[in-house]
Formats: C-alpha cells, structure tokens, sequence
C-alpha cells in the first residue's frame, strides 16, 4: 500500500546541497529484461552528472550511489504488476533517500536530478485516487479502516469498556427506566469517543472522505456526533452487520460508495466544462482543440475518458501536439510519431501544472475523448502543414 507517510517523505524531504535523483519508469507490461534496458536507457542521461566536477564530492557520490541503487531495482524482482503501471523512484543516497512508489497508471519514462524530488508526475496519478476512512460501527463498537485504491486496512478501533459490564436490570418499573437512560448515555458517550477517533484521524490530513457502514439508524444518529467540519466530508453510506461483518463484506460495500462518489465527481467535472463552452469561457471539446490548447499550455484541467489508445504526432522541439503531420506547423521540424498522443497530451498538461482526472465513465461527453478547462482562449491553430 502507498502510505500516506510515504507521500509526505517524499513531498518534503530536504537534502540540503545535495541532489535528488527522481526516475519514472513503465512497468507490468513486459518482462524484467526490459526493465533493465528501460533503467539503463535513463540512468545513461545521467551518468555524466556522477564525474561532473561542477558538482561537489559528495553530490557526484550521491549520484553515483543512486544510479547504482536504481540499476538494482530490475533485478529485484517485485515491480511486476498486473496492469500497466509505472515505477516512481526518488533516490538520494548521501542523505538517505531511497523510496519508490509503484503508480497504478502509466506515466512518460523520464529521469530528472534537482533539488527536490519531482513529484509532480506523481501526484497528479495519485490525486484520482481518495483515500476513505470507513467507520464501521454500532451502538457499542466502532471500527476504522483505511480504503486506498484497492487496499483496505485497519486504522482504529473503539471499545467502550463500561459497556462490557452488565448492567443491573431491576424488575422496578423505575430502575427499568434508569437502565434505560444508562444504556442511551453509554451510546452517546460511544459515539462521542468514535467521534473524536475520526477526528484524529482526520487531524493527519491523510484522509479526504468517510464512509460510515451499519445499521441506517445508528448511523444518522452517529452523524449528528461528527464535528460541523467533518460532516460533509460523508461520501456516502452502507448497510451492515457490525457483529457479523467480515473485512471483505466491508471492503465491498466501501468500495461501491467510493465509486459512486467518484462517478458523481466526474459528472460535475465535466458538467463544469460543458458549462464553459456554453457560456463561451475559455474549454476546449473535442480532440483536435485539446491537443492545440495542450500545445500553448492553455489546459488548467484535462479531462480523459478511458478508452483505446489514439495515435498522433509531437514537435520534441515546440512542444507541438497534433493528430497527424510530418512537419511541426509552429517550427517546421519533423515530428515524432506516437502511438497515444492523449497520453503526451497528458503528460504535457502536467508539466505545465495543470491537472488531469481520468473519467472512467464519461458518458456526458459523448463522443469527445477528451476536454479541458483552459486558463485563457489559444490563439487561433495554424494551418496544417503539408
Ligand atoms: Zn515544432
């Protein structure tokens, strides 16, 4: 499981003068052989920076301890994924970093040495992912689990120990009604303790919904315990046994709430966008006006409907993005051919800082694959060249 720790090591680790070296690397679509060419052909870029005198002893160790640590991956074994997915390594050996993170999406092969880790490419696949807490929980217990992508584990748990005691049920009419009284305070009191649990976990920021899990009346009841700020976060909701529930019952009936709430996200991404091209705000619908948009760096967010591959062409030199062409329109170099220009189109929107969400519906799109909300109007295409 990618741990939100893991992020924020990453995110703010700090090694002084000292480089970072920052790899992504496609994985699970062929064999290690191939890895190993992969990382070999991208730690070649940076070899020259180990014996480059410019930089300090230590940078040029720390680099070359890197590489040497990186070439080792593809030999270990432990990369192979069921899907496509690529290889996210951040290495500084002088300073003791060593993390690589597995992203369930392919992102463009690439090696950077800076700084900082370049996390950008990173974060962007990750983003489309929400990390839940589920709160599965009764009048007497309350358990929490972590959901991140498609793993589930235990987060905490709440047992109020004065409910283990029995509790003196006196045949008096009076005592029956003290009882009762007892056993609703000992629920409030469990769901103020189970309250606070989800604050604590919410106070690590690692979290951006809850999910709640039991019978629909304690849950109601249970909401009202949140505080004000956390009851929105409530994706939504399910119905279980706590007593019988087993971590696959739960996980399931999360993960359906998890999906609805993202597929309800998308709509309103791309209700937003529609909403722009009806009011004549700067968007872009369609392929051809989201490649040119993608080419100016216009894109402030890219919508993507999963699907096929495209093929398409690039200008390595302009930047230019384009469904066909041997020639650039914008400098007249030859083209590079690929066989997903959606995908370049992608990895150039995230270069640029802009945001791309991957719809795995997107039937509000209609037979657009792609749209944008642009952060201004491009300025007209050029005129296809010969
Ligand atoms: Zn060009």
């Amino acid at each position: 499981m990618i741990t939100a720790e893991t992020i924020e090591r990453i995110i703010r680790f700090d090694g002084g003068d000292l480089p970072v070296v920052s790899l992504y690397a496609r994985v699970g679509q062929d064999g290690q052989a191939t890895l190993a060419t992969r990382l070999n052909g991208l730690l070649h870029e940076i070899r020259p920076l180990g014996r480059d005198s410019s930089l300090g002893r230590q940078a040029r160790m720390s680099i070359r301890g890197d590489i040497d640590r990186i070439e080792g991956l593809a030999g270990l074994g432990g990369l192979e994924r069921a899907g496509p997915g690529s290889v996210a390594v951040f290495s500084c050996s002088e300073a003791d970093l060593f993390e690589q993170v597995m992203l369930p999406r392919t992102v463009r092969d690439r090696v950077m040495v800076d700084a900082t880790p370049w996390v950008r490419p990173m974060l962007a696949v990750l983003d489309e992912y929400h990390r839940a807490c589920v709160l599965v929980l009764d009048r007497r217990s309350a358990e929490a689990w972590e959901l991140y992508q498609d793993e589930m584990r235990e987060a905490g748990k709440v047992e109020d120990p004065a409910l283990r005691r029995p509790i003196y049920a006196g045949w008096h009419g009076r005592a029956e009604h003290r009882v009762r009284n007892r056993v609703d305070d000992l629920a409030r009191r469990h769901f103020r303790t189970t309250a606070r649990l989800v604050d604590e976990l919410f106070r690590t920021g690692r979290y951006e919904v809850i999910i709640l899990g039991g019978h629909p009346g304690e849950m109601t009841g249970f909401a009202d315990f949140l505080p004000a700020d956390l009851r929105p976060k409530i994706a939504g909701t399910f119905t279980i046994d706590p007593r019988t529930a087993t971590p696959a019952d739960i996980r399931r009936g999360a993960e359906h709430v998890l999906r609805q709430y993202e597929r309800a996200e998308e709509r309103r991404w791309v209700a937003e966008v529609l909403d722009r091209v009806a009011t004549r705000r700067p968007a872009a619908l369609g392929l051809a006006d989201c490649l040119w948009a993608g080419s100016v760096a216009a894109v402030r967010t890219l919508l993507v409907r999963e699907g096929a591959p495209v093929p398409g062409v690039v200008c390595d030199e302009s930047g230019w993005l384009g469904s066909a062409g041997d020639a650039c329109p914008l400098c007249g170099k030859a083209t590079r051919s690929t066989a997903d220009v959606i995908g370049e189109l992608a990895d150039a929107v995230i270069e640029e800082g802009g945001a791309v969400e991957h719809l795995l519906d997107g039937a509000e799109l209609e037979e657009h694959l792609v749209a944008a909300a642009l952060r201004f109007s491009p300025p007209p295409p050029p005129e296809p060249s010969a």
